[in-house]
């Protein structure tokens, strides 16, 4: 069904009028009726607001009936039905006006007069949003006014009664065409608005889809750098190349975390930012993330402190992740900015009476630059910085902010700041969360060792990734199988046992996801076997494609290797340990 068209629209306008208002009508008219009854007629005036109340009501059910139904357009035969009724209301709502004449007296000629005037009126200005309806309502109304101007015109001997109901009549059609016009006007702006809201979307959309896709492509090149500079430290013989391969390590990895910000932001920009609460420590979540930050500060001779007395919940449903991005970002900035004094960071979380919803606030308070009260606000949108001297002094995207605001707000709660220059400044973030009641993910439980020698197939395309995943893993165990695709992994299940796939997802001919599938479904005693997945697109849609199709595991490229270590270990069955994740330079 088609989106339905203005007429619809207009007549489900007045559906919604017709139906609400039906007490208010059934009342009004009941007041109408008291005025028929003060002129001696009370039968006439119950018998009559009976009528209404019944007609009122009958238009109420027939335009709910017609309207249960989504419409996209709207029959001849019912516009006509409809017409006819709301005729048939006004034909009889002239009633009082024949009563009121009827009786001559001025004072009911006087409220004849101000009853025909009202209702035009209240027509005009309520019921206008179908032009047939409007007419079949009106004109019974309208035909009465004019015929009581000329009645009394005649009586009085002279025109001004008839002019007079002539000009108000006239007066109340430009009424209505100006209401006709402004009605339309509303109704165009509407529509480009939507039809801008709908380009802006697209174009949001595809600016998100671009850098999901320029994120992929350069993270595939850069796993190959990072990769092989953590290899080269490994073995390199001179302090000097050593010194150069960390260089090339370290400048990779800025350029990673600068990626993962412009993807984030893309995704709060987009609405696709989806958090996932599981059971986790937050006691643990926040000491660890201070704790990364000790020898920063200390190097610039800054105390770096944690309360955590008011912590009074521990185990919460938090996105743990995303809790960690948010605050190691508060505190590399409160480090970034502070050349002096101390930060303190401040935890609390209290549980509200009778209920299981606990109040979390994180406070990271600094002494150092601070921010003017003008750039409070600023600060907060993407690509800000208080001023144009940060970015030389102190680097950075901006991003940062933007970013943890998204987080926050994704947690239904916000980041805020107070902060005065040269005195420092204190950024709060809040939310409201869950107890859990379940217990956290034993985490690395089985990452102190590895299997001597664990069975390895890796399915890997791209030749530089594979020679990557060899180093990292070069340490622990050289017991590696190589497949170029999906297929040939499938033909190397077939021939070898292994303990553990890594899987790369985007391949030609047999892709990872098919590859996994494939796995699953079969038949053979490897199909339960752990599918690591390994994967340059890094988005929450690309991971939950992946569990879908049945891997155990998801890492994203480029692979730290501790990560992919602590990953295996915790996936391959202990046998033979030996602690080699230990011997691990990556360690
Ligand atoms: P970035 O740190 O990459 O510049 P952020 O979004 O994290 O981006 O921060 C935006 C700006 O807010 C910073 O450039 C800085 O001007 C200001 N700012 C953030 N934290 C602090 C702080 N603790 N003290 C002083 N200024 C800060």
């Amino acid at each position: 069904m088609g989106a339905p068209d203005a007429t619809v629209l207009a007549y489900r306008e007045t559906c919604d009028t017709v139906t609400k208002e039906y007490p208010l009508r059934v009342a009004t008219t009941a007041c109408v009726a008291w005025i028929i009854a003060a002129i001696d007629a009370p039968a006439a005036a119950f018998f009559w607001w009976t009528a209404m109340a019944a007609l009122l009501a009958a238009e109420a059910l027939s335009y709910r009936s017609i309207f249960r139904e989504e419409r996209a357009t709207i029959p001849l035969r019912i516009v006509a039905y409809l017409a006819a009724l709301s005729a048939a209301c006004s034909i009889v709502y002239t009633y009082p006006v024949w009563a009121l004449l009827a009786d001559g007296a001025p004072a009911s000629l006087f409220a004849a007069a101000a009853f025909m005037a009202g209702t035009l009126i209240h027509l005009t200005v309520h019921n206008a949003n179908t032009r047939l309806i409007y007419s079949s309502a009106a004109m019974p109304i309208s035909l009465v006014f004019l015929a009581v101007g000329i009645r009394l015109s005649m009586s009085v001997g002279n025109l001004i009664p008839f002019v007079t109901v002539l000009l108000f009549l006239m007066a109340m059609i430009a009424a209505y065409m100006g209401r006709l016009e402004s009605t339309r006007q509303i109704n165009q702006a509407m529509a480009e608005a939507l039809a801008e809201r709908e380009a802006a979307r697209r174009a949001s959309e595809a600016k998100s889809q671009f850098l999901a896709k320029m994120s992929h492509e350069l993270r595939t090149p850069l796993n190959g750098i990072l990769g092989m500079a953590q290899a080269l430290k490994q073995g390199a013989v001179s302090t000097d190349q050593k010194e150069q391969a960390s260089i090339i390590a370290s400048s990779g990895e800025m350029l990673l975390s600068i990626l993962g910000e412009i993807l984030d932001h893309a995704k709060v920009e987009s609405n696709h930012f989806v958090l996932e609460a599981h059971p986790e420590n937050i006691d643990e979540i926040i000491s660890q993330t201070v704790s990364l930050f000790e020898s920063a500060a200390a190097n610039k001779g800054v105390l770096l402190s944690l309360d955590r007395s008011q912590l009074d919940e521990r185990h919460l449903l938090l996105d743990g992740p995303r809790l960690r991005q948010a605050l190691t970002n508060l505190i590399a900035n409160a480090v970034k900015f502070t050349d002096s004094g101390a930060i303190l960071v401040k935890a609390s979380a209290r549980r509200r009476p009778d209920s299981v919803q606990v109040d979390v606030r994180i406070d990271v308070r600094d002494t150092g630059i601070g921010i003017v009260k003008e750039d409070f606000d600023r600060i907060f949108e993407a690509f800000e910085q208080a001023d144009n001297s940060i970015t030389r002094r102190y680097g950075g995207t901006g991003l940062g902010l933007a970013i943890c605001r998204g987080i926050a707000q994704a947690m239904r709660g916000d980041v805020s700041v107070v902060s005065s220059p040269g005195e420092g400044s204190t950024f709060s973030l809040s939310f409201t969360t869950e107890i859990s009641t379940a217990c956290e993910p034993a985490r690395n439980a089985r990452a102190g060792g590895m299997q001597t020698g664990a069975r390895v197939l890796l399915v890997e395309d791209i030749d530089v990734n594979r020679k990557v995943a060899r180093a990292i893993l070069g340490p622990v165990t050289k017991n590696i199988v190589e497949a170029e695709n999906g297929a040939i992994a499938l033909e190397k299940l077939k021939e070898e046992s292994f303990d553990v796939v890594l899987m790369d997802m985007h391949m030609p001919v047999m892709d990872g996801f098919a590859a996994t599938r494939a796995i699953r479904n079969s038949d053979a005693n490897w199909s339960a076997i752990p599918v690591i997945a390994l994967t340059a697109a890094a988005s929450e849609e690309d991971k939950r494609r992946c569990f879908a199709a049945g891997v155990t595991a998801f890492l994203s490229k480029p692979i730290k290797a501790d990560e992919l270590i602590a990953m295996i270990c915790s996936h391959v069955e202990p046998g033979q340990q030996e602690d080699l994740s230990r011997k691990s330079v990556f360690a």
